[in-house]
């Protein structure tokens, strides 16, 4: 059976994962250039890294928290002691790391946009796969709304119903350390959340911060442009820790229109009625990892139980 996934992040890789250790061809396509979708490690000019989606890898169910303790054995978790915000797990040496532990063994073609899926007497043809198959199965993963516009006729209105919160992140690397907590969450604020990414275990480069917006903020600014959204929200940087224009190293933002999850389906994945071309992801269970991790492991059983 050959099976196409769309979405390299956390939904697909581990949907991919539990596929491949049953002996089936996979092949996993996503558009960007790194791995991880929202889970993901962006690297700056300067070789500065930064964790500017998902900061952690939050989970609570067993079976998530065995994956942890998997990725952790092979180096690519660690733990990150993060003030009040207590220990967290967190990729290592980034955050793709973790995504890179699930991708393992797995044949990935990175920059290959899906832009259409067709149902064909031998199977599915992916517009823009190179080869575009046919498949026997395909799994979307891409973020609901996007999903929808793929594939809209198979699912009806169900990735429709799913929305999302967006949130506006800052990168900033310091030319000096900063004594600050390693983590502040000030959630009236308009940068709700700052952290100390380079003090993350096993990070290549220091001085490294990530600052999100608050959602409220985030929705008030979401149509700026990146770079006045960066100057905006380093200004705030800057004002809130009494730091000058001339510590700054690097600043950059990020905007993630759709960032957390907060209407989801309430369904693990949806699938047409065949049982030949699955949907999934985060936007199935909630806003964590953790749900995006549930709804591709899901995908995957369905799968071999149809087998
Ligand atoms: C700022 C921020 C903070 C967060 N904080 C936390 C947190 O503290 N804890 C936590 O657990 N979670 C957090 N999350 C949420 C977490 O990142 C997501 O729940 C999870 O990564 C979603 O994984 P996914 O695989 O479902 O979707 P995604 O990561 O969005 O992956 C979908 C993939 O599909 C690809 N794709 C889309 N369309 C196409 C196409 N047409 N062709 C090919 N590829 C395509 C995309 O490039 C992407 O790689 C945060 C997210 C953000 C952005």
């Amino acid at each position: 059976m050959k099976i196409a996934i769309i979405g390299a992040g956390v939904a697909g890789l581990s949907c991919a994962r539990r596929l491949a250790a049953a002996g089936l061809s996979v092949v996993v396509h996503d558009k960007g250039r790194g791995l991880g979708g929202r889970c993901a490690t962006r690297r700056a000019g300067g070789g500065q890294r930064f964790d500017h989606g998902a900061p952690v890898l939050s989970g609570t169910g067993t079976a998530f928290l065995s994956l942890l303790a998997e990725a952790r054995a092979a180096d690519a978790v660690g733990d990150w002691h993060a003030g009040a915000w207590g220990v967290q797990p967190v990729g290592r040496p980034g955050m793709t790391g973790f995504v890179r532990f699930l991708g393992q063994g797995i044949d990935i073609r990175q920059q290959t946009e899906i832009t259409g899926i067709t149902a064909t007497g031998a199977g599915w043809v992916l517009q823009g796969a190179d080869p575009p198959g046919p498949f026997d199965r395909v799994v979307c993963t891409a973020p609901a709304p996007q999903t929808a516009r793929l594939i809209p006729d198979q699912f009806a209105d169900a990735p429709n119903a799913v929305t999302y919160d967006p949130c506006l992140t800052l990168m900033v690397a310091l030319n000096r350390p900063l004594d600050a907590p390693v983590v502040q969450t000030n959630p009236s604020d308009a940068l709700a959340w700052i952290a100390h990414d380079s003090a993350k275990p096993g990070r290549l480069s220091q001085n490294c911060w990530v600052a999100q917006a608050s959602t409220a903020w985030s929705v008030a600014h979401l149509e700026l442009s990146k770079d006045e959204i960066a100057t905006r929200m380093l200004d705030l940087f800057l004002t809130h820790h009494g730091l000058a224009a001339t510590d700054v190293a690097h600043a950059a933002a990020h905007r993630w229109r759709l960032a957390l999850v907060t209407t989801p389906l309430g369904r693990p994945f949806v699938t047409s009625a065949d049982g030949t071309l699955y949907a999934g992801g985060d936007w199935c269970l909630g806003p964590r990892i953790e749900h995006a991790w549930q709804s591709g492991t899901a995908i995957a059983d369905d799968i071999l139980s149809r087998a």
